[in-house]
Protein backbone atom coordinates (compact mmCIF):
# COMPACT_ATOMS: atom_id res chain seq x y z
CA UNK A 1 0.00 0.00 0.00
CA UNK A 2 1.02 3.66 -0.78
CA UNK A 3 0.48 6.58 0.96
CA UNK A 4 0.71 10.11 -1.08
CA UNK A 5 1.08 13.13 0.66
CA UNK A 6 0.40 16.20 -0.86
CA UNK A 7 1.83 19.75 0.95
CA UNK A 8 1.35 22.89 -0.57
CA UNK A 9 3.65 25.15 0.60
CA UNK A 10 4.03 29.20 -0.18
CA UNK A 11 7.03 30.45 1.76
CA UNK A 12 7.07 27.90 4.11
CA UNK A 13 11.16 28.20 4.36
CA UNK A 14 10.96 28.14 8.43
CA UNK A 15 8.46 25.14 8.26
CA UNK A 16 9.53 22.66 6.16
CA UNK A 17 12.56 21.87 8.07
CA UNK A 18 10.68 20.61 10.97
CA UNK A 19 7.84 19.73 9.62
CA UNK A 20 9.78 16.79 7.64
CA UNK A 21 12.02 16.16 10.42
CA UNK A 22 8.28 15.22 11.97
CA UNK A 23 7.16 13.44 8.62
CA UNK A 24 10.36 10.97 8.80
CA UNK A 25 9.47 9.94 12.57
CA UNK A 26 5.60 9.57 11.64
CA UNK A 27 6.96 7.45 8.28
CA UNK A 28 9.44 5.22 10.50
CA UNK A 29 6.62 4.39 12.43
CA UNK A 30 4.24 3.17 10.00
CA UNK A 31 7.06 0.62 7.61
CA UNK A 32 4.26 -1.59 6.24
CA UNK A 33 3.28 1.64 4.26
CA UNK A 34 5.05 2.68 1.26
CA UNK A 35 5.24 6.62 1.27
CA UNK A 36 5.15 9.37 -1.49
CA UNK A 37 5.93 13.03 -0.15
CA UNK A 38 4.59 15.47 -2.84
CA UNK A 39 5.30 19.01 -2.04
CA UNK A 40 4.11 21.40 -4.22
CA UNK A 41 5.86 25.23 -4.44
CA UNK A 42 3.22 27.45 -4.79
CA UNK A 43 5.35 30.20 -6.28
CA UNK A 44 7.40 31.01 -2.85
CA UNK A 45 9.77 33.97 -3.14
CA UNK A 46 11.69 32.72 -0.28
CA UNK A 47 14.02 29.39 0.06
CA UNK A 48 11.26 27.15 -0.13
CA UNK A 49 12.31 25.79 -3.52
CA UNK A 50 16.47 25.08 -2.56
CA UNK A 51 15.34 23.42 0.93
CA UNK A 52 13.08 21.21 -1.61
CA UNK A 53 15.80 20.26 -3.93
CA UNK A 54 17.98 19.38 -0.90
CA UNK A 55 15.47 17.49 0.57
CA UNK A 56 14.68 15.83 -2.83
CA UNK A 57 18.49 14.74 -2.94
CA UNK A 58 18.38 12.76 -0.15
CA UNK A 59 15.51 11.18 0.45
CA UNK A 60 13.56 9.50 -3.08
CA UNK A 61 10.29 9.61 -1.58
CA UNK A 62 10.63 13.53 -1.92
CA UNK A 63 8.54 15.20 -4.89
CA UNK A 64 8.60 18.50 -5.29
CA UNK A 65 6.27 20.45 -8.31
CA UNK A 66 7.41 24.05 -8.38
CA UNK A 67 4.69 26.66 -9.89
CA UNK A 68 5.75 29.34 -12.15
CA UNK A 69 4.26 31.56 -9.72
CA UNK A 70 1.46 32.00 -7.20
CA UNK A 71 -1.67 30.12 -7.60
CA UNK A 72 -3.14 29.94 -4.82
CA UNK A 73 -3.69 26.82 -1.89
CA UNK A 74 -6.28 25.56 -3.94
CA UNK A 75 -4.34 25.00 -7.46
CA UNK A 76 -1.55 23.73 -5.28
CA UNK A 77 -3.71 21.10 -3.45
CA UNK A 78 -5.52 20.47 -7.10
CA UNK A 79 -1.57 20.03 -8.79
CA UNK A 80 -0.83 17.46 -6.15
CA UNK A 81 -4.24 15.40 -6.44
CA UNK A 82 -3.45 15.06 -10.01
CA UNK A 83 0.14 13.90 -9.66
CA UNK A 84 -0.41 11.72 -6.53
CA UNK A 85 -0.02 7.99 -7.41
CA UNK A 86 -0.80 6.19 -3.83
CA UNK A 87 -3.56 4.07 -2.93
CA UNK A 88 -4.04 6.55 -0.56
CA UNK A 89 -3.95 10.42 -0.31
CA UNK A 90 -3.58 12.73 2.36
CA UNK A 91 -3.37 16.76 1.63
CA UNK A 92 -1.43 18.77 4.84
CA UNK A 93 -0.46 21.84 5.15
CA UNK A 94 3.45 23.00 5.58
CA UNK A 95 2.81 24.55 9.09
CA UNK A 96 2.10 21.41 10.80
CA UNK A 97 -1.08 22.93 12.04
CA UNK A 98 -2.42 19.71 10.06
CA UNK A 99 -0.49 17.22 12.99
CA UNK A 100 1.06 14.74 10.74
CA UNK A 101 1.15 12.51 14.08
CA UNK A 102 -2.52 12.06 13.24
CA UNK A 103 -1.64 9.79 10.07
CA UNK A 104 -2.00 6.76 11.87
CA UNK A 105 -5.17 6.95 13.60
CA UNK A 106 -6.60 8.01 10.09
CA UNK A 107 -5.44 5.03 8.74
CA UNK A 108 -6.32 2.90 11.33
CA UNK A 109 -9.77 4.26 10.77
CA UNK A 110 -9.64 4.20 7.04
CA UNK A 111 -8.72 0.39 7.34
CA UNK A 112 -11.33 -0.52 8.74
CA UNK A 113 -13.40 -0.40 5.42
CA UNK A 114 -16.23 1.55 7.12
CA UNK A 115 -15.10 4.75 5.59
CA UNK A 116 -13.75 6.67 2.46
CA UNK A 117 -11.98 9.28 3.94
CA UNK A 118 -11.14 10.63 7.22
CA UNK A 119 -11.26 14.83 7.89
CA UNK A 120 -9.85 16.95 10.78
CA UNK A 121 -12.01 19.35 12.29
CA UNK A 122 -10.91 21.78 14.79
CA UNK A 123 -12.78 21.93 17.97
CA UNK A 124 -11.15 24.94 19.26
CA UNK A 125 -9.61 27.52 17.48
CA UNK A 126 -7.34 29.17 20.32
CA UNK A 127 -4.87 30.84 19.40
CA UNK A 128 -7.46 32.60 16.62
CA UNK A 129 -8.17 36.73 16.60
CA UNK A 130 -11.96 36.30 18.29
CA UNK A 131 -13.63 38.60 15.24
CA UNK A 132 -12.12 36.01 12.58
CA UNK A 133 -13.56 33.14 14.41
CA UNK A 134 -16.69 34.98 14.52
CA UNK A 135 -16.82 35.39 11.04
CA UNK A 136 -15.63 31.90 10.32
CA UNK A 137 -18.87 30.76 12.25
CA UNK A 138 -21.07 32.62 10.37
CA UNK A 139 -20.12 31.95 7.08
CA UNK A 140 -20.08 27.96 7.71
CA UNK A 141 -24.00 28.84 8.99
CA UNK A 142 -24.62 30.78 5.86
CA UNK A 143 -22.76 28.31 3.42
CA UNK A 144 -25.21 25.41 4.91
CA UNK A 145 -27.79 27.18 4.73
CA UNK A 146 -28.06 28.63 0.98
CA UNK A 147 -25.68 25.92 -0.46
CA UNK A 148 -26.18 21.97 -1.57
CA UNK A 149 -23.43 20.70 0.21
CA UNK A 150 -22.22 20.42 3.45
CA UNK A 151 -19.70 21.88 4.95
CA UNK A 152 -18.85 21.05 8.70
CA UNK A 153 -17.61 24.13 11.03
CA UNK A 154 -13.75 23.59 11.53
CA UNK A 155 -13.13 21.59 8.46
CA UNK A 156 -9.53 21.51 7.70
CA UNK A 157 -7.99 20.89 3.75
CA UNK A 158 -6.49 18.05 5.71
CA UNK A 159 -7.79 14.71 5.19
CA UNK A 160 -6.71 11.17 4.07
CA UNK A 161 -9.01 9.79 0.72
CA UNK A 162 -9.29 6.37 -0.59
CA UNK A 163 -8.16 6.16 -4.29
CA UNK A 164 -11.84 6.68 -5.55
CA UNK A 165 -12.21 9.68 -3.82
CA UNK A 166 -8.87 11.38 -5.33
CA UNK A 167 -10.04 10.39 -8.70
CA UNK A 168 -13.58 11.78 -8.00
CA UNK A 169 -11.39 15.42 -7.62
CA UNK A 170 -9.25 15.13 -10.34
CA UNK A 171 -12.50 14.91 -12.58
CA UNK A 172 -14.00 18.27 -11.27
CA UNK A 173 -11.92 20.46 -13.30
CA UNK A 174 -13.31 23.77 -12.57
CA UNK A 175 -11.55 26.67 -12.64
CA UNK A 176 -13.48 28.24 -9.51
CA UNK A 177 -12.21 26.13 -6.94
CA UNK A 178 -13.59 25.60 -3.19
CA UNK A 179 -12.53 22.41 -1.90
CA UNK A 180 -14.23 22.28 0.94
CA UNK A 181 -17.51 22.93 -0.97
CA UNK A 182 -15.85 20.18 -4.00
CA UNK A 183 -15.14 17.60 -0.86
CA UNK A 184 -18.67 17.53 -0.07
CA UNK A 185 -20.35 17.68 -3.24
CA UNK A 186 -18.40 14.12 -4.16
CA UNK A 187 -20.15 12.86 -1.11
CA UNK A 188 -18.23 9.39 -0.06
CA UNK A 189 -18.13 8.36 3.66
CA UNK A 190 -16.09 10.90 5.60
CA UNK A 191 -15.48 9.94 9.24
CA UNK A 192 -14.84 13.71 10.87
CA UNK A 193 -11.97 13.21 13.68
CA UNK A 194 -11.98 16.32 16.01
CA UNK A 195 -8.69 17.83 17.41
CA UNK A 196 -7.37 20.50 19.39
CA UNK A 197 -5.96 23.77 17.15
CA UNK A 198 -2.30 23.76 16.80
CA UNK A 199 -1.23 27.15 16.06
CA UNK A 200 1.76 27.28 13.30
CA UNK A 201 5.46 26.11 14.17
CA UNK A 202 7.59 28.94 12.40
CA UNK A 203 6.40 31.83 9.77
CA UNK A 204 3.19 33.34 9.23
CA UNK A 205 -0.23 33.14 7.99
CA UNK A 206 -0.51 33.65 4.44
CA UNK A 207 -4.25 34.46 4.86
CA UNK A 208 -5.18 37.64 5.80
CA UNK A 209 -8.85 38.66 6.84
CA UNK A 210 -9.44 40.40 3.24
CA UNK A 211 -8.17 37.07 1.49
CA UNK A 212 -10.06 34.97 3.25
CA UNK A 213 -13.60 37.03 2.96
CA UNK A 214 -12.80 36.55 -0.41
CA UNK A 215 -12.56 33.17 -0.24
CA UNK A 216 -15.74 33.01 1.27
CA UNK A 217 -17.51 34.98 -1.07
CA UNK A 218 -15.86 32.58 -3.79
CA UNK A 219 -17.36 29.28 -1.98
CA UNK A 220 -20.69 31.04 -1.72
CA UNK A 221 -21.03 31.84 -5.35
CA UNK A 222 -19.28 28.58 -6.27
CA UNK A 223 -21.65 26.09 -4.61
CA UNK A 224 -25.04 28.02 -4.26
CA UNK A 225 -27.58 30.17 -6.59
CA UNK A 226 -29.39 31.01 -3.68
CA UNK A 227 -27.96 35.10 -4.44
CA UNK A 228 -29.53 34.93 -7.61
CA UNK A 229 -33.07 33.63 -6.30
CA UNK A 230 -32.76 36.42 -3.55
CA UNK A 231 -32.19 39.08 -6.32
CA UNK A 232 -35.75 37.78 -7.69
CA UNK A 233 -37.65 37.17 -4.05
CA UNK A 234 -36.39 40.91 -4.02
CA UNK A 235 -37.66 42.18 -7.03
CA UNK A 236 -41.06 40.55 -6.57
CA UNK A 237 -41.62 41.87 -3.09
CA UNK A 238 -40.45 45.57 -4.44
CA UNK A 239 -42.82 45.14 -7.02
CA UNK A 240 -45.78 43.56 -4.10
CA UNK A 241 -44.69 46.95 -2.17
CA UNK A 242 -45.11 49.32 -4.72
CA UNK A 243 -48.35 49.00 -6.09
CA UNK A 244 -49.79 48.78 -2.45
CA UNK A 245 -48.49 52.12 -2.33
CA UNK A 246 -49.56 53.31 -5.22
CA UNK A 247 -52.51 52.37 -4.48
CA UNK A 248 -53.03 53.97 -1.18
CA UNK A 249 -50.91 57.48 -2.75
CA UNK A 250 -54.05 57.13 -5.62
CA UNK A 251 -56.81 57.06 -3.22
CA UNK A 252 -55.23 59.66 -0.78
CA UNK A 253 -55.43 62.03 -3.84
CA UNK A 254 -58.32 61.86 -4.60
CA UNK A 255 -59.97 62.24 -0.91
CA UNK A 256 -57.67 65.38 -0.10
CA UNK A 257 -56.15 66.22 -3.04
CA UNK A 258 -52.58 66.75 -1.63
CA UNK A 259 -50.18 65.53 -3.99
CA UNK A 260 -46.95 67.35 -2.86
CA UNK A 261 -46.30 66.42 0.33
CA UNK A 262 -43.38 63.52 0.94
CA UNK A 263 -40.41 64.56 -1.08
CA UNK A 264 -38.46 63.28 1.55
CA UNK A 265 -39.64 59.61 1.74
CA UNK A 266 -38.99 59.65 -1.93
CA UNK A 267 -35.41 60.65 -2.00
CA UNK A 268 -35.15 57.98 0.69
CA UNK A 269 -37.18 54.91 -1.46
CA UNK A 270 -35.58 56.14 -4.68
CA UNK A 271 -31.88 56.03 -2.95
CA UNK A 272 -32.51 52.93 -1.23
CA UNK A 273 -34.04 50.81 -4.27
CA UNK A 274 -31.22 51.89 -6.69
CA UNK A 275 -28.56 50.74 -3.67
CA UNK A 276 -31.13 47.17 -3.89
CA UNK A 277 -30.71 47.09 -7.53
CA UNK A 278 -26.96 47.78 -7.38
CA UNK A 279 -26.18 45.57 -4.89
CA UNK A 280 -28.02 42.69 -6.97
CA UNK A 281 -26.24 44.16 -9.98
CA UNK A 282 -23.26 42.51 -8.35
CA UNK A 283 -24.06 40.01 -7.41
CA UNK A 284 -25.27 38.69 -10.81
CA UNK A 285 -21.53 40.26 -12.13
CA UNK A 286 -20.41 37.61 -9.48
CA UNK A 287 -21.37 34.60 -11.31
CA UNK A 288 -20.86 36.13 -14.78
CA UNK A 289 -17.06 36.97 -14.06
CA UNK A 290 -16.83 33.04 -12.69
CA UNK A 291 -18.60 32.12 -15.84
CA UNK A 292 -16.08 34.45 -17.73
CA UNK A 293 -13.37 32.56 -16.17
CA UNK A 294 -14.97 29.02 -16.78
CA UNK A 295 -15.59 29.28 -19.99
CA UNK A 296 -11.46 30.20 -20.91
CA UNK A 297 -10.62 27.03 -19.51
CA UNK A 298 -7.49 28.60 -18.39
CA UNK A 299 -4.82 25.88 -16.99
CA UNK A 300 -5.21 25.59 -13.04
CA UNK A 301 -1.75 25.74 -12.15
CA UNK A 302 1.32 25.77 -14.58
CA UNK A 303 4.79 24.05 -13.40
CA UNK A 304 7.64 25.77 -13.68
CA UNK A 305 9.96 23.04 -12.32
CA UNK A 306 9.97 19.57 -10.84
CA UNK A 307 11.61 16.46 -10.23
CA UNK A 308 8.91 13.69 -10.92
CA UNK A 309 8.84 12.28 -14.13
CA UNK A 310 5.49 12.52 -16.52
CA UNK A 311 3.85 15.33 -14.35
CA UNK A 312 0.44 15.97 -14.97
CA UNK A 313 -0.35 19.11 -16.47
CA UNK A 314 -3.91 20.61 -15.70
N1 LIG B 1 -0.47 28.14 0.83
C1 LIG B 1 -0.26 27.96 -0.53
N2 LIG B 1 -0.49 29.01 -1.38
C2 LIG B 1 -0.95 30.23 -0.94
C3 LIG B 1 -1.20 30.38 0.44
C4 LIG B 1 -0.95 29.30 1.30
O1 LIG B 1 0.16 26.90 -0.97
O2 LIG B 1 -1.14 31.13 -1.76
C5 LIG B 1 -0.21 27.00 1.75
C6 LIG B 1 0.71 27.34 2.92
O3 LIG B 1 2.06 27.18 2.56
C7 LIG B 1 0.26 26.32 3.96
C8 LIG B 1 -1.21 26.17 3.68
O4 LIG B 1 -1.42 26.64 2.34
O5 LIG B 1 0.90 25.07 3.79
C9 LIG B 1 -2.07 26.94 4.65
O6 LIG B 1 -1.66 28.27 4.73
P1 LIG B 1 -1.59 29.08 6.09
O7 LIG B 1 -0.99 28.23 7.16
O8 LIG B 1 -0.93 30.37 5.79
O9 LIG B 1 -3.14 29.31 6.39
P2 LIG B 1 -3.86 29.22 7.81
O10 LIG B 1 -3.46 27.90 8.44
O11 LIG B 1 -3.41 30.37 8.59
O12 LIG B 1 -5.31 29.26 7.47
MG1 LIG C 1 -1.62 27.39 8.83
Amino acid sequence: MKISLIIPCYNEEESLPPLYEELKRVTASMEEYEFEMLFVDDGSKDKTLPILKEMAAEDERVQYISFSRNFGKESAMYAGFCNATGDYVAVMDADMQDPPTLLPKMLEILSTGEYDSVATRRVTRKGEPKIRSWFARMFYKLMNKVSDVDVVDGARDFRLMKREMVDAIVSMGEVNRFSKGIFGWIGFRTYWLPYENVERVAGQTKWSFWKLFKYSIDGIVNFSDAPLKMASVGGILFTFIAMITMLVIFIRALIWGNAVAGWPSLVCIILFVGGVQLFCLGMMGQYVSKVYKETKKRPIYIVGETNKKDVVRK
